[in-house]
C-alpha cells in the first residue's frame, strides 16, 4: 500500500477500504473516488490504444460483462487494483504465481539480477542451471530448449515431431489450449473457448486441415484419428490435466493408453505441462498418470511470472534443433537471465518439504467448501479439482470433456463471478479457466472465499425460477 501511495495510485485513507469495495462506493453510492475516476480514464486510454483494449483477450471480461480491472500491485494471495480495492486472487497470473505474488525471495533474486543486466545475446550460467533443475525433476528430460512463452514451446515441439517422423498431421483434443500458433488454434480452449471461436480467422485451411481433433477422455476418438490416417500423424498433443476448458481430470489410464496408441502408430506423444508442470508435483504431472511422453512442454511456473517456455525430452529429439540439427528455432530473449532467476528462485521455494501438501490441503478444503456451498444453496453445479487447480462448473452435474464443459450455465457463472468480485474474491473472468491456489493462500483466505461463495450461491438460489 505504501508503494501504491508513493506512485500516486491510492488516495490517503484508502488502505482502510474493505475488500471488494473501494472507498468511493459509500453506502449512498453517490461519491466516486478519485481512484475510480482514474480507473475510468485508464479504461478509456486502453480502449483507444491497445487492440481490443487489452494484450490478451480474456482480460477484457467480454464473457462476464462489466468493466475489467487494472491491477496495480500483488502481494502473496492478494491483488490490489488501480482504485485501491483489495482482492483474494485465484487467477495467479493464469498459473505462474504458485508461491504467491511478489514473494520476497523471488523479488530479491530478480532485483539482484536486474542490476547485472538482462539481455546479453549470449549464454549465461543461469540458463544452464534452470535446464539442469528441469532435467533432474522431469523423467525423460535429458535436454531442454528454453523459449519465451508456452506458445513457442508448443510450436517448437510440433516442428520437432514433424521433422522426426516426416509426417504432417497432428491430433489435439477439443478444449485443450496450447498457445496461439496456427496449427494449434483449432477447437482450442482458454480465450478461444470463452469467445466461442473454435477456429481463428487467418489460419489457412491447408494448415488447420492437418490438425485432427479428438474429444478429451475418448480413446475411441483417438483411434478413429489414427485409423483415418495411419501413416500421416506426427504427434498427439495433450494437456496432461486440461485447465483451459476449466479443469478436467483425465480418466484412469487414458493418457497412458493415448501414449501406447501413438507409439503403435509411430507418432510422438507431447504432454503440454505449461500449467501442470511443477504445479501438481515437483516435476511433470504426466508421471502421476503413467503417461510416457516423448516431449514435455513447460512454461508459467518455471518462469516465476516472467516470460518463459521450455521443450524438454530425450537428447535424440532435442538435438534435432538448430544448431545441432536441421529444425530451426531461435529467440532474442530466450533464456534471458531475469526470467531464469525468477524461475530458479520459484523452483527453489517449491523444492522445500511440505509445499505440495500445503497446496493440497488448502485446495481440498476450498473444493469441499465450494461443493458444500452449491449443495447448501440447492443450486446445480460441480467442482472439478486436480491438486491446486479447480473449476466450479455451474448448472452441470459432471464435466469430463469440452462438450460437457460447454453445457455449463454461463449466465449463472457470470453472476457468480460478479458476486464474488463484490466480496473481494478475484476469479478468472471465464467459466473455462481454473482457480489457482498458491502457497500464500492459508486457511483465512480459503474460509473467506468459501463464505463468499455461500452468500453468492444462496442469492443464486433466490433468483431461481420455481
Ligand atoms: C498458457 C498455456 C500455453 C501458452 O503459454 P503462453 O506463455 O501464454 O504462450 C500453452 N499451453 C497451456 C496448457 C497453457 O495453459
Amino acid at each position: 500500500m505504501q508503494a501504491l501511495r508513493a506512485r500516486g495510485l491510492v488516495c490517503k485513507g484508502q488502505s482502510a477500504a474493505a475488500p471488494g469495495r473501494s472507498q468511493g462506493e459509500t453506502a449512498s453510492g453517490i461519491a466516486v473516488s478519485a481512484n475510480q475516476q482514474k480507473l475510468e480514464e485508464l479504461r478509456r486510454r486502453a480502449a483507444a490504444r491497445l487492440a481490443g483494449g487489452v494484450n490478451s483477450p480474456v482480460r477484457a471480461w467480454k464473457a462476464v460483462g462489466g468493466q475489467p480491472l487494472f491491477m496495480a500491485e500483488g502481494a502473496g494471495a492478494t491483488l490490489v487494483d488501480c482504485a485501491g480495492v483489495r482482492y483474494i486472487d485465484y487467477v495467479g497470473g493464469f498459473g505462474p504465481a504458485i508461491v504467491g505474488h511478489a514473494h520476497r525471495q523471488v523479488v530479491e533474486a530478480v532485483a539482484e539480477q536486474v542490476r547485472r543486466g538482462f539481455a546479453f545475446g549470449a549464454s549465461t550460467e543461469l540458463e544452464v542451471e534452470l535446464a539442469e533443475v528441469i532435467c533432474r525433476a522431469v523423467a525423460g528430460a535429458e535436454k531442454v530448449r528454453l523459449v519465451s512463452s508456452g506458445t513457442e514451446a508448443a510450436m517448437t515441439a510440433l516442428r520437432i515431431a514433424r521433422a522426426a517422423t516426416g509426417r504432417p498431421a497432428i491430433v489435439k483434443f477439443d478444449g485443450c489450449y496450447h498457445g496461439h500458433s496456427d496449427a494449434l488454434l483449432v477447437r482450442a480452449g482458454s480465450g478461444a473457448m470463452t469467445f466461442a471461436m473454435p477456429d481463428s480467422a487467418g489460419v489457412p485451411q491447408a494448415l488447420a486441415g492437418l490438425t485432427r481433433v479428438a474429444a478429451f477422455n475418448s480413446l475411441a476418438d483417438v483411434e478413429r484419428c489414427f485409423a483415418a490416417d495411419p501413416e500421416g500423424i506426427a504427434a498427439v498433443i495433450v494437456e496432461t490435466v486440461p485447465a483451459n476448458m476449466g479443469v478436467v481430470a483425465p480418466a484412469r489410464g487414458f493418457l497412458a493408453e493415448v501414449g501406447r496408441l501413438a507409439r503403435r502408430h509411430g507418432a510422438l506423444l507431447i504432454c503440454d505441462e505449461v500449467i501442470t508442470g511443477f504445479r501438481l508435483r515437483f516435476g511433470a504431472a504426466c508421471e502421476l498418470y503413467e503417461a510416457k511422453p516423448d516431449l514435455i512442454l513447460l512454461g508459467k511456473i518455471i518462469g516465476g511470472g516472467m516470460p518463459v517456455g521450455a521443450v524438454a525430452g530425450p537428447a535424440a529429439l532435442l538435438e534435432r534443433l538448430a544448431p545441432a540439427g536441421d529444425v530451426y528455432q531461435a529467440g532474442t530473449l530466450s533464456g534471458n537471465p531475469v526470467a531464469m532467476r525468477a524461475g530458479l528462485e520459484t523452483l527453489r521455494l517449491l523444492a522445500r518439504p511440505g509445499v505440495y501438501e500445503h497446496l493440497e490441503r488448502m485446495s481440498a478444503r476450498l473444493a469441499e467448501g465450494l461443493a458444500g456451498a452449491l449443495a447448501g444453496a440447492g443450486v446445480p453445479g460441480c467442482v472439478n479439482r486436480v491438486g491446486s487447480m479447480l473449476t466450479l462448473f455451474h448448472g452441470v452435474g459432471e464435466v469430463r470433456n469440452a462438450e460437457e464443459a460447454r453445457a455449463a450455465d454461463l449466465a449463472r457463472f457470470n453472476r457468480f463471478f460478479h458476486g464474488m468480485l463484490r466480496r473481494g474474491i478475484y476469479l478468472a473472468p471465464s467459466q473455462f479457466e481454473a482457480m489457482f491456489v498458491s502457497l500464500a493462500h492459508g486457511p483465512e483466505e480459503i474460509e473467506r472465499t468459501v463464505a463468499a461463495a455461500e452468500e453468492v450461491l444462496a442469492e443464486a438460489r433466490v433468483g431461481l425460477k420455481p
